[in-house]
């Protein structure tokens, strides 16, 4: 079965690509080359259902879009929707993550709680509209580490890592953040859901 994923970001349709190929291998993710549509939602879900339904409506086929970011704490839940853009309109991956490493300067470990957010719209052209979410918890590290991953990955800690032996996504092997990301995880929800096209 052909799925259109609606996005442009390279490294999210690679991510896509590896999580479906492990889980629903009959699924054929094809890249969506159409018009962006304005994202201006307000929340993960409005915006992954902006994208899934621009790419349902200019393709005819079923549409995937995922919408996600990094949620901080004691920031109240931002960067949130606004993480691609948090060091202004450039979408400076390398600037956001310097700024928000700036904003929590001071804060302790015991503070610097964080969620990776997922929220992945199913949009079936003249049909069914789902969203399904995946969040992955940590914390922020105090300085990037790592060459792998996009975004925030360098200075994100996700849970359940051993004391004394914790890393960065950056850090990560592919394959082991295909394995627990907040994509993977929103994924797995939307599995059941993609078992009734
Ligand atoms: P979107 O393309 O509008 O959904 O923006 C998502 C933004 O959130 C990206 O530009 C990244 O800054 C951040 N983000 C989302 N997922 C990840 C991830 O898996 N690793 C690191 N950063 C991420």
């Amino acid at each position: 079965m052909k799925v259109v994923l609606a996005t442009h970001n390279p490294h999210k349709v690679a991510e896509f690509q590896q999580i479906v190929a492990a889980t629903r291998p009959d699924l054929e993710i094809v890249a969506y080359d159409g018009p962006e549509p304005v994202e201006d939602g307000v929340t993960f879900a409005q915006n992954a259902l902006i994208k899934a339904r621009a790419a349902a409506e200019h393709t005819g086929l079923p549409a995937l879009a995922d919408d996600s970011g990094i949620c901080v704490d004691v920031l109240g839940g931002s960067p949130g929707v606004f993480s691609a853009y948090w060091a202004g309109q450039k979408k400076d991956a390398t600037a956001n993550l310097e700024l928000l490493l700036d904003q929590l300067r001071d804060i302790a470990d015991p503070h610097r709680a964080a969620q990776f957010h997922a929220t992945i719209a199913l949009v079936v052209p003249g049909g069914a509209e789902h969203t399904v979410q995946g969040i992955w918890p940590g914390r922020l590290a105090h300085r990037p580490a790592g060459p792998g991953g996009f975004g925030y990955d360098p200075i994100f800690i996700p849970d359940g890592q051993d004391a004394g032996a914790e890393r960065t996504v950056g850090e990560f092997t592919d394959a082991e953040k295909q394995a627990q990301s907040h994509r993977a995880r929103a994924f797995q929800a939307l599995i059941p859901l993609l078992a009734e096209l």
